[in-house]
C-alpha cells in the first residue's frame, strides 16, 4: 500500500513522498506525516544478511512509494560511498554494557551526515518526477554544524546550488573553517554581521518574498531547504535502527524478536522520532530512552505532560542539543492525539503564543514507551572519564550525554534489556571538551590541533578526514555581508542581473 503524506495541522492536501520532500513544510506551518508506519517486508533473518545500502532500500521503499526501484538505488548508491570512511557505514561498537551506534562516519563526522548526504538526490529526484525544469538552491542559516553537512552533501550534485548564511562573529574558529573551505563550484558561505536569528530571519525573508521568486524562476532556479523537519531527512534515519537490530541478531548478540533498548542524545527531536517509527516498523525495541542535556524541556514533558520553553537557554558542550523547541515531536503529539490535525494545531497555537502546552492523560498514557532523563555538564564529562578509563573507548560530549542518561536509567530500572546508544559525533568534532574531560589539567594549554593528535594517540584512533582536511585547506569562500545585503549576494552568486 502506497505511503501519501500530509500535514500534521490540517488533512485536506495529501501530497505523494517526492511532493512532500520538495515542498518541505506543510503552507498550514505543519510538518508532513505519513498516513501510516508501513511494516517491514523481509524477515530479520532476510535482513541480518542485507549490506547498510540494501537495507536502506528495503526501509525507504516503503516510505518513498513513488520512487521506482532505479531512482531510490541510484539515490543511495550515490549517497552511501567513499564519502564514509568505513563500508559499515554505521558500525556497531561494545563498550561498558552497551553498544554504541556510531553514526559519524561521512564527511562531516557527525550523525547528521547520515540524512544530508542522501537529501540532495532524493531532491533532485523529486523535482525531476515532478516535472520541475528549475535548478534547485538550498537556502540556510547555520550555527555551525547544519551548514557543513548540508554544504557537503550538496556540494557538486548536479541541478542544485546551496548558500549557506553564518553569523561572521558567532561560530567556533573550526566550524568557521570548515565551512571556508568547502569545496564545489555549486557552493557560496557567507559570513554575515549579525547574529544566528537575523541569518535565519533573512532565509525566511527569501523564502516569502514573491517577487525574488520570480527573479529566480525567470533565471531557471528555485529555493528549497535542507532543514531537519523535512521527511527527506527523517526517513533515512529509520534505516540505521533496523540496520543496527539486524546486525545485532546477525552476530548473535540478541534472539530472534529479543527487544532492544534505544538511548538517543536528544535536540530537536528528529533521530529519536526515527528510531520510534523504526519501532512502529516492527523493530522490537522496548524503550526509547531520550536523553537532555540541561535544556531539559524534553524530560520535564516527559515527566508532565507540559511542554514549555520559557525558560532560559543554556549554553552547554554539547551545543547540537541546545534546543527549546524540539520541531519533531509535533510529529509525536499529532500521532498521541489520535492523528487529529486540530487538536494538534491547537497545541502548536499554544506553543507559539504562550511557550508552552499541557497533553492530556489519554496522550501521557501513549508516552510509555519513552523514558527521559538529563544530564549536566559535570555529569557529561565524568561519563567520557568513565567510559575512557574502564575501556579505553572515547565517547563525544553528545553520546556521553547519552550513555549518562543510559546509567541513570540501569539505576532507575535494573532494566538489562541490550542497549543500542546512537553515538552522533565523533569525539574529533569536539576535541577540546572531550580532552577536557579527560584530564582538564594536562590538556589546558594545548592548542586545538596538538590536541588533535593527542586524542588520536590516547584513543588509538586515527585521525579523520574532515578534521585532517581543514588544516590544510585553502580558504575559498571570503564573503562577508549585511543582514539587508542577503538576497544581493544570492542573486550575484546565481548571475541574476538586478
Ligand atoms: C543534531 C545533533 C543531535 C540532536 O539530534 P536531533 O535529531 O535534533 O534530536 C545530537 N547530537 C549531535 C552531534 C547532533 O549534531
Amino acid at each position: 500500500m502506497s505511503v501519501l503524506y500530509s500535514s500534521t495541522r490540517s488533512d485536506s492536501k495529501k501530497l505523494t513522498a517526492s511532493q512532500a520532500i520538495l515542498q518541505g513544510l506543510a503552507e498550514d506551518g505543519g510538518l508532513f506525516v505519513p498516513d501510516h508506519i508501513p511494516a517491514l517486508e523481509k524477515s530479520m533473518e532476510e535482513l541480518a544478511k542485507l549490506s547498510y545500502q540494501e537495507t536502506a532500500y528495503e526501509v525507504m521503499k516503503l516510505f518513498l512509494s513513488d520512487f521506482t526501484e532505479e531512482e531510490l538505488k541510484n539515490c543511495i548508491a550515490k549517497a552511501y560511498d567513499q564519502k564514509f570512511d568505513t563500508e559499515e557505514i554505521a558500525p556497531l561498537v561494545y563498550a561498558d554494557d552497551a553498544y554504541y551506534l556510531e553514526l559519524f562516519h561521512g564527511a562531516t563526522i557527525a550523525f547528521k551526515d547520515m540524512a544530508l548526504s542522501i537529501l540532495p538526490h532524493l531532491m533532485i529526484t523529486s523535482a525531476r518526477k515532478n516535472q520541475i525544469k528549475n535548478d534547485i538552491v538550498i537556502l540556510t542559516a547555520t550555527s555551525g554544524d547544519t551548514g557543513k553537512a548540508a554544504l557537503a552533501g550538496f556540494a557538486d550534485v548536479e541541478g542544485t546550488r546551496i548558500v549557506v548564511f553564518y553569523p561572521k562573529h558567532g561560530v567556533s574558529p573550526i566550524q568557521e573553517k570548515q565551512m571556508v573551505t568547502q569545496k564545489g563550484a555549486n557552493t557560496c558561505v557567507v559570513g554575515i554581521e549579525g547574529n544566528f536569528d537575523q541569518a535565519q530571519t533573512g532565509v525566511k525573508q527569501m523564502f516569502n518574498d514573491a517577487q525574488l521568486k520570480e527573479q529566480l524562476d525567470a533565471a531557471g532556479f528555485q529555493f528549497s531547504s535542507a532543514n531537519s523537519i523535512n521527511i527527506g531527512r527523517l526517513v533515512p534515519q529509520v534505516v540505521y535502527y533496523v540496520y543496527a537490530y539486524a546486525k545485532l541478531f546477525e552476530n548473535g548478540k540478541i534472539q530472534k524478536d529479543e527487544p532492544i533498548n534505544v538511548v538517543v542524545p536528544t535536540g530537536n527531536f528528529g533521530n529519536i522520532l526515527a528510531a520510534f517509527y523504526a519501532k512502529n516498523m516492527g523493530v522490537p525495541i522496548a524503550k526509547l530512552i531520550c536523553a537532555s542535556n540541561e535544556n531539559k524541556v524534553l524530560y520535564d514533558f516527559f515527566e508532565s505532560g507540559c511542554y514549555d520553553r520559557n525558560r532560559d537557554f543554556i549554553l552547554t558542550n554539547s551545543p547540537s542539543m541546545d534546543i527549546l523547541i524540539s520541531s519533531n515531536l509535533e510529529r509525536l503529539i499529532y500521532r498521541i492525539c489520535g492523528n487529529d490535525t486540530a487538536a494538534n494545531a491547537e497545541f502548536m497555537k499554544s506553543l507559539s503564543e504562550n511557550g508552552k502546552y499541557q497533553i492530556t492523560d489519554e496522550m501521557k498514557a501513549q508516552l510509555k514507551d519513552f523514558y527521559g532523563n538529563y544530564t549536566d555538564e559535570a555529569g557529561t564529562k565524568q561519563e567520557i572519564r568513565d567510559v575512557y578509563e574502564k575501556t579505553g573507548y572515547i565517547l563525544d560530549t553528545h553520546t556521553a550525554v547519552a550513555s549518562s542518561v543510559y546509567r541513570k536509567y540501569r539505576k532507575d530500572t535494573d532494566d538489562k534489556t541490550v542497549t543500542v546508544i546512537a553515538s552522533t559525533a565523533s569525539p574529533f568534532k569536539f576535541t577540546r571538551s572531550v580532552m577536557d574531560a579527560i584530564d582538564s589539567e594536562k590538556y589546558a594549554s594545548m592548542s586545538d590541533f596538538e590536541l588533535v593528535d593527542e586524542l588520536s594517540k590516547i584513543g588509538n584512533v586515527a585521525i579523520p578526514n574532515a578534521i585532517e582536511e581543514i588544516r590544510t585547506a585553502p580558504v575559498v569562500h571570503d564573503i562577508v555581508c549585511e543582514v539587508e545585503e542577503m538576497p544581493k549576494v544570492v542573486k550575484k552568486f546565481l548571475g541574476i542581473n538586478e
